[in-house]
């Protein structure tokens, strides 16, 4: 595996790639990985001739207030996760070779960027659709691996990508749990024990919504009524962000459930702030 670390030299590199009529896979990560990011990995390496992966702790999609500086980091373990699934390029840039001096160009998708956890983490996904932006530049991959567990991203990302005309395919790839259902998340490593156990409720809350809708109820309030309770009844749930019932492609709340819903939930546990979601099929599953 090669590590490349400055921005030019990986451009030429995928540059060459390209000209050589070989297709690129593109994992962008914050690093800390776990086997949600491997599995986006997995994918990219499956479906593509070349993988690249980075790892960048992009500090412009953090608020003043985030947790930039305590962010997890483990740049030689994850290099040896990475190394053993055989990827072939990791690119690890610092700061000041992504943002040198002088740095003044934002890419910013309206609307959407402002709902959900835009309301509570304003400029977040601009931050994002930035440092994704010159990423794609960078690599010039075929196709770019994201989770579903960051929902709204992969909604951000996709509009970028069709109002801006980027020649990129958008694979958005299935949320890792833990057994408890908990989504794998860098951030659960601040999570002490206790608030670890008691974070399982984020999971059950998203399934028990899913099962009122398909035994047919379909008041959007009173599904959201009992997720808020599921969610306050667990006494390390410390806030509510958002919890409730919105649409896929507008992230709104619909004024009545039918087909492709979003369920979707950002809690704080104790002082970390954790999100998850699930999309039912209402027309299909009930
Ligand atoms: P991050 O390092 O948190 O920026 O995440 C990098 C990519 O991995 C993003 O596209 C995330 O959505 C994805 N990801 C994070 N956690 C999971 C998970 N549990 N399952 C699947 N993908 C994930």
């Amino acid at each position: 595996m090669q590590i490349i670390r400055i921005p030019r030299i990986m451009q030429d590199t995928a540059k060459g790639y390209s000209l050589r009529g070989k297709s690129t896979g593109f994992v962008p990560t914050m690093g800390a990985l776990h086997e949600g990011h491997m599995s986006l990995v997995r994918r990219a390496k499956q479906e593509n001739d070349i993988s690249v992966v980075s790892i960048f702790v992009n500090p412009i999609q953090f608020g003043p207030s985030e947790d930039f500086q305590k962010y997890p980091r483990d740049m030689e373990g994850d290099a040896e996760k990475l190394r053993r699934e055989g990827v072939d390029i990791l690119f690890m840039p610092d700061i000041a070779a992504m943002y040198p001096e002088g740095f003044v160009t934002y890419v910013e998708v309206g609307e959407i960027s402002g709902k959900l956890c835009g309301a509570f983490r304003p400029g977040h996904f601009r931050g994002v659709a930035t440092v994704v932006a010159k990423l794609f530049n960078i690599m010039k991959p075929v196709r770019a691996y994201f989770g579903q567990k960051d929902f709204q991203q992969t909604v951000v990302i996709s509009k970028m990508v069709k109002d801006l005309a980027m020649d990129i395919d958008v694979v958005t790839c299935p949320t890792i749990r833990e057994r408890d259902g908990l989504a794998m998340s860098s951030r659960n490593a601040y999570l002490n024990e206790g608030h670890r156990e008691a974070s399982a409720v984020i999971y059950r809350c998203l399934r028990e919504a899913s099962d009122l809708i398909k035994s047919g109820i379909i008041e959007i309030q009173a599904v959201k009524k009992a997720m808020h309770e599921e969610l306050l009844g667990e006494p390390a749930v410390s806030g509510i962000d958002y919890a409730g019932i919105y649409d896929p492609e507008t992230l709104n709340e619909p004024s009545e459930i039918k087909e492709a819903i979003l369920l979707a939930v950002a809690v704080r546990i104790g002082d970390t702030r954790l999100i998850d979601n699930i999309v039912i099929n209402v027309k299909k599953e009930r």
